[in-house]
C-alpha cells in the first residue's frame, strides 16, 4: 500500500514538526569545528512520496553538510559498480556494536571494516569508486550522490577544510585497514574523497528525495532517472537497517521499524520501501551521533504514516 491521502500526510508532517520543536535534548557535534557553529533550533521535516509528492514543514531548505548520510548512497553506487558479492566480502554487513570511528571494531574483527556505515567501512566503500585518477573517482561519487538528490550538489569548502584539518582519526582507521591489505586504493586518497563526500551540502528536502529514490527501487521520483537497480536499492536498505544508526541501530529498528541513516550534522533519512522517504534536520545529537528530534519525528511518523516494516496493520 501507499501512504495515507495527500492531505493526511501534509497534516501529519506539520504536526510532527510542531510536536517535537520543543524538544531540547542532545548536543550539537563539536569534534568538527565547523559543525559546532550550527544553530540548535533549526528544524526541518520533509516527506517525499515515490510518486513525487512533497510535504514540508520548518527549515527544509536550510543547507548542511550531508556527512555520514552519504555513506548509504555511496554504498549503493559502489554496489551497482562492483556487485553484491564483492561488497559483502570486502566491506561486510554486520553491526560493529561500537562507535562509528572505533579502532577496536577493526581489531576485534581481524582487520575487517565490518560494514559500510561506520567510517572505516565507508572509506573502503568510497575506495571502490571507478576512475583512472582521484579526480575521476571523486567525480563518480559526487555525480552519483547528485543523481540521488536530483540536483547538482555543491561542496562546503569551509566544512571540508575544517574536517580535513582534524582528520587524523579517519586517516588512522584507513591506514590500519591498509595495513591488513584491505584498502583498494591509497588510504589517504580514500579518506580525502570520503571527506569531500561528507562535505556536500544538502537540505532536509534533498534527503527525503534521496530516500524516496531508494524507496522507489532506485528511480528518482522528481527526475524520473534510474540511479541504481532495484536489487541494489534493496541491498542498501538492508545494511541501513543493520548499521545505519550505529550502535543504536537495534533501538532504532525497535522504535521506528524502518531503515535509516544519520549524519553528525543532524540529518536523518528514513525509508519506507515502496512508499517514500523522510528527511529530517535538527543538529542536537544523542550519544551515538543521531539527531534527537529526528528520532522522535521518525518514531511518530512511522506509526502515523505506516512506515514500520514490522507492523501488521
Ligand atoms: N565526516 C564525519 C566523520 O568522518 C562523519 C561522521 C558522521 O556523520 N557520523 O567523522
Amino acid at each position: 500500500g501507499a501512504l495515507p491521502g495527500w492531505h493526511t500526510v501534509e497534516h501529519l508532517v506539520e504536526t510532527a514538526h510542531e510536536t517535537f520543536a520543543h524538544v531540547r535534548d542532545g548536543e550539537v557535534a563539536d569534534y568538527i569545528p565547523a559543525l559546532a557553529e550550527a544553530d540548535p533550533d533549526l528544524f526541518g521535516v520533509c516527506v517525499v512520496e515515490v510518486d513525487g509528492s512533497v510535504h514540508s514543514a520548518g527549515d527544509v531548505e536550510h543547507r548542511f553538510s550531508v556527512q555520514s548520510i552519504s555513506k548509504a548512497f555511496v554504498f549503493a553506487l559502489a554496489c551497482q559498480e562492483v556487485g553484491h558479492e564483492r561488497v559483502l566480502e570486502t566491506i561486510g554487513v554486520n553491526n560493529t556494536g561500537l562507535s562509528f570511528s572505533s579502532v577496536m571494531a577493526i581489531e576485534l574483527n581481524g582487520g575487517h571494516p565490518m560494514n559500510p556505515m561506520v567510517n572505516v567501512g565507508a572509506i573502503a566503500t568510497t575506495a571502490l569508486a571507478p576512475g583512472a585518477d582521484q579526480d575521476a573517482r571523486w567525480g563518480f561519487v559526487r555525480d552519483g550522490l547528485s543523481r540521488f538528490a536530483g540536483r547538482e550538489l555543491e561542496l562546503d569548502e569551509g566544512v571540508l577544510a575544517s574536517e580535513t584539518e582534524g582528520n587524523q582519526r579517519n586517516q588512522s582507521l584507513a591506514l590500519l585497514l591498509e595495513s591488513y591489505g584491505r584498502m583498494p586504493v591509497d588510504a589517504l586518497e580514500a579518506v580525502d574523497t570520503y571527506t569531500r563526500q561528507c562535505s556536500l551540502l544538502v537540505d532536509a528536502r534533498d534527503l527525503a528525495v534521496m530516500g524516496a529514490t531508494l524507496a522507489g527501487g532506485g528511480v528518482n521520483p522528481l527526475t524520473g532517472a534510474r540511479v541504481v537497480d532495484a536489487q541494489i536499492a534493496r541491498d542498501t536498505l538492508s545494511v541501513m537497517a543493520t548499521a545505519g544508526m550505529y550502535e543504536h541501530s537495534g533501538e532504532w529498528l525497535f522504535e521506528v521499524g524502518a531503515p535509516a541513516k544519520s549524519g553528525v550534522s543532524g540529518g536523518i533519512v528514513t525509508i519506507a520501501p515502496g512508499k517514500g522517504g523522510l528527511g529530517t534536520f535538527s543538529p542536537p545529537l544523542d550519544s551515538a551521533g543521531n539527531s534527537v528530534r529526528g528520532r522522535r519525528v521518525a518514531a511518530y511518523l512511522a506509526d502515523a504514516l505506516g512506515l514500520d516494516l514490522f507492523a501488521s496493520a
